[in-house]
């Protein structure tokens, strides 16, 4: 099983063509529908009592909500506006919320969690909770600028308690103080990290391993539309494929890594959420076919 924790949040999301109010979204809850695509996926998480039935119910069909906690509050919200690139994104509002003074525990069948992905969240919630969990073989985190900027010696804490980092190339930067993303991510093993991945957007990743640098494409896509969610998806679609495997194999990691390009992409494809929960198992393995013949030289 796969255990998920970070944010899951009522997101207000400015691009070119739509703004969307108040939706379904967080770290947690695209990386968990990311993952159960491969492995049953526990969500822990906090929401307020504002949060509504229906994306109750929506998080429900996904994923397991033993570990959902919901509080007396508002949920966590995010407002976000693109460019008409859609590459760069200006963060307008971060309200914690209840998830300021949330309190996780990790419910009891969750213990034994092999794999466990902290998404995007509070790194001192992040490097809590991880001590809870008893057999873990492969976890991962994630941050975000807000967490860089307000509490980076809690980042630099949060990296050391897991085996891997997935973060995306400006925040490396930001958070390393480094220019160059060998250099970047030569400083996060230097912290702890064996793995580190740096998303790059459109333009695929990088993953580091010892004195291994194993370059990804993205997938190439002619229309985005709303690139929120595409880098939990991938670390979602990542750790869910090794967790379904069994494995942290540098092979299966290095596979790992494609479909977290893949899924990333479905993300980026509709608005919010829907381009994941409009993917079926199918068009995931015709996509990674399609990658194959994409990349293959
Ligand atoms: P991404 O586009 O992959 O960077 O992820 C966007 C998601 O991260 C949105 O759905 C937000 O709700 C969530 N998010 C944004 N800022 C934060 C934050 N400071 N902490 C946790 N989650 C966040």
């Amino acid at each position: 099983m796969l255990t998920v924790f970070g944010s899951t949040a009522l997101d207000t999301i400015r691009t070119p063509s739509k703004t969307l109010k108040n939706v379904l979204g967080g770290a947690a809850t695209f990386a968990g529908i990311s993952a159960s695509f491969f492995v049953k996926t526990g969500l822990i998480a906090v929401v307020g009592n504002d949060f509504p039935k229906k994306y109750h119910n929506l998080l429900g069909k996904h994923l397991d909500l033993s570990g959902l906690s919901v509080n007396s509050g508002k949920t966590f919200r995010y407002d976000g506006s693109y460019d008409k690139t859609l590459s760069i994104r200006k963060t307008l509002k971060t309200e914690l919320n209840v998830l300021g003074d949330f309190n996780p525990t990790v419910p009891e069948e969750y213990r034994k969690s092999q794999f466990v992905y902290l998404a995007n969240n509070d790194p001192d919630q992040n490097a809590e909770i991880i001590k809870e969990f008893d057999k873990v073989k492969f976890s991962m985190c994630d941050t975000i600028e807000f967490w860089i900027s307000t509490k980076r010696n809690s980042v630099i804490k949060m990296i050391k308690s897991v085996d891997a980092v997935v973060i995306n190339d400006e925040e490396a930067k930001l958070l390393t103080k480094e220019y160059n993303l060998i250099k970047c991510a030569k400083k996060m093993m230097s912290w702890g990290a064996k793995y580190v991945i740096i998303k790059k957007g459109e333009h695929g990743s990088l993953m580091f391993f010892d004195d291994v640098i194993f370059p990804s494409a993205g997938f190439s896509l002619e229309d985005v539309v709303d690139p929120t969610g595409a880098g939990d998806s991938f670390a979602g679609a990542m750790i869910g494929y090794l967790a379904s495997k069994n494995s942290t194999s540098l092979s299966s990691i290095k596979k790992g890594v494609v479909y977290g390009n893949v899924l990333g992409s479905f993300a980026v494809e509709k608005y919010g959420l829907d381009g994941l929960l409009q993917v079926k198992k199918s068009d995931i393995s015709k996509r990674i076919k399609q990658y194959e013949r994409m990349i293959r030289f």
